[in-house]
């Protein structure tokens, strides 16, 4: 494993390998670039086969954490840390504090929380070694639950949508269909609905379907039918990868806006979308609302102000389809670009001495 030349491809600064026998500990930490701040992202516990196999999710999610710090206008860095474990057999009071120590030795270079396999339970055992965790409960002064942030950041961002592909100004009369009626999607059926949308939801889950539409009388349909109802607007909030070769051919949707991550199977769908016309939102530009809620979290958690910055994911996105509009470029690539310069920008503002870092004086270090 040749690991300087992926950090090379990449471009992180700092991968920290964690181990203590005695609890079970093997853990990764990568560090991917920190100009903008701090780095931000999740640990995920996850019984990988291979020790090349975590730190390739290491080194691919850290990367995806300045992205999408940096396209929510926060100063936060990228990072993200994976515990290599079964996380129904292998959790400990012990291994997570071990875990915490490590947290705590980079002094705030790194700042984690929950992610797949970890729970707010398992971040509170790290709380005990170090300050440097978020999304604690809301007795710990957290900010509890993102879905809801995350769904108000989504219909945002589909007002923005809306706005670049009919001129419109809000969502009324456009039909959505939402795939995933969980955690997010469920929100998001409540506030598309207030909005005065038309909702068609699925999910493989019945208890869930059947939830939702006592609460709101949406229509649904089976979960393979989805991508092919007559909807302006399709929300992906179930799984990744769901635009790809086989559902592509089915949409009538004329623009993609939902929470899940990584909703192109591969970067050429997003071409694809660009060729037939269908707008889309990039995702990690319009799912910035759950980790908007925990950099504020950060500063002394505040409702409203987390509310309030979810708000400016409808500007990011106007940013980001006038610089497709301009260039000619699918929407994914100019997310990456508008991100790209933003921390060109700040590493260029840092070149100006401002009396502290870099060039130490013989009295400053004394
Ligand atoms: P969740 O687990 O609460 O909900 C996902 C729902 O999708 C479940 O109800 C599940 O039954 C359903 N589902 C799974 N496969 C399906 C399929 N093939 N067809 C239809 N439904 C299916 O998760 P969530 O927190 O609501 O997150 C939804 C997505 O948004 C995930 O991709 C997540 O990574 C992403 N996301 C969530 C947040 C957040 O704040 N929770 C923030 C950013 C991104």
């Amino acid at each position: 494993m040749a690991i300087f030349t992926q950090l090379e491809e990449f471009g992180h600064e700092e991968v920290l390998f964690c181990q203590n026998k005695d609890v079970g500990l093997r853990a990764i930490i990568a560090i991917h670039d920190t100009t903008l701040g701090p780095a931000l992202g999740g640990t995920r516990m996850w019984p990988y086969e291979t020790e090349e196999e975590a730190l390739a999710d290491a080194l691919r999610l850290s990367r995806a954490m300045t992205y999408k710090a940096a396209a929510a206008g926060l100063n936060m860095g990228g990072g993200k840390a994976v515990i290599i474990g079964d996380p129904k057999k292998d959790k400990s009071e012990a291994l997570f504090r071990a875990f915490g120590r490590f947290i705590e030795s980079l002094k705030g270079r790194f700042i984690t929380g929950e992610d797949v396999g970890v729970d707010v339970n398992d971040v509170e055992y790290m709380y005990m070694e170090t300050r440097y965790v978020c999304g604690l409960s809301p007795a710990h002064g957290g900010g509890g639950d993102p879905a809801p942030v995350t769904a108000l950041g989504v219909v945002q961002g589909m007002k923005a949508c809306v706005q670049e592909q009919f001129n419109a100004t809000s969502l009324e009369g456009f039909t959505v269909a939402v795939q995933g009626l969980g955690s997010v999607g469920s929100h998001l059926v409540e506030l598309l609905v207030n909005e005065r949308a038309q909702v068609i939801g699925t999910d493989i889950d019945e208890e869930k379907v059947r939830r939702v539409v006592d609460r709101f009388g949406i229509r649904t349909v089976p979960p393979d039918e989805i991508y092919r109802v007559d909807a302006d607007i399709f929300a992906p909030c179930a799984l990744g990868a769901v635009i790809n070769d086989e559902t592509i051919p089915q949409f009538k949707f004329k623009i993609i806006a939902g929470s899940a991550n990584n909703q192109l199977a591969e970067d050429r769908h997003g071409e694809e979308l660009h060729r037939r016309g269908i707008l889309y939102a990039p995702d990690y530009v319009i799912n910035a609302g759950g980790l908007i809620n925990i950099y504020v979290e950060l500063e002394g958690y505040d409702r409203e102000r987390a509310l309030r910055m979810t708000r400016s994911i409808y500007y990011n996105l106007r940013k980001v389809f006038e610089i497709a509009r301009q260039e000619n470029i699918p929407t994914a690539q100019a997310a990456d670009k508008l991100v790209e310069q933003r921390i060109a920008m700040v590493r260029k503002l840092k070149d100006m001495y401002t009396g502290q870092g870099v060039h130490r004086m013989r009295w400053e270090t004394r």
